[in-house]
């Protein structure tokens, strides 16, 4: 399946990508380092799924949950957030993100909140 991976430090992304290749899935990626960018490859590439970082410079996270589901209502956007950031996390979900993760990723959180966007199990 298709992941949209948005985050603006290059090295999370990463480390994203190696937490999913280990998992039982296949996945494919996309990458944005900017809300702004996050939008038009979610128009461009319609991921299954979309794992959006909160604070971005050009468009944070939460502005991008709300473009995108205006491209597609359907889309699954998962939140990713520091600790100390619950406030933007509830704007992201009324905004429309299906789920949140606050770092350190572990595949566990990951796949948990993946399988359950996509309703997997
Ligand atoms: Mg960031």
């Amino acid at each position: 399946m298709k992941v949209l991976l948005v985050d603006d430090a290059a090295f999370v992304r990463m480390s994203l990508k190696e937490i999913l290749d280990k998992t039982e899935y296949e996945f494919t990626y996309v990458e944005a380092a900017t809300g702004a960018d996050a939008v038009h490859l979610y128009k461009a590439h319609h991921p299954d799924v979309v794992i959006m970082d909160i604070t971005m410079p050009e468009m944070n996270g939460v502005e991008a949950v709300e473009k995108i589901k205006e491209i597609d209502e359907h889309a699954k956007i998962i939140m990713c957030s520091s600790m100390g950031y619950q406030e933007k996390v509830v704007d992201a979900i009324s905004a429309g993100a299906v789920d949140f993760i606050v770092k350190p990723y572990t595949a566990d959180k990951i796949v948990h909140a993946i399988e359950k966007a996509l309703k997997l199990t």
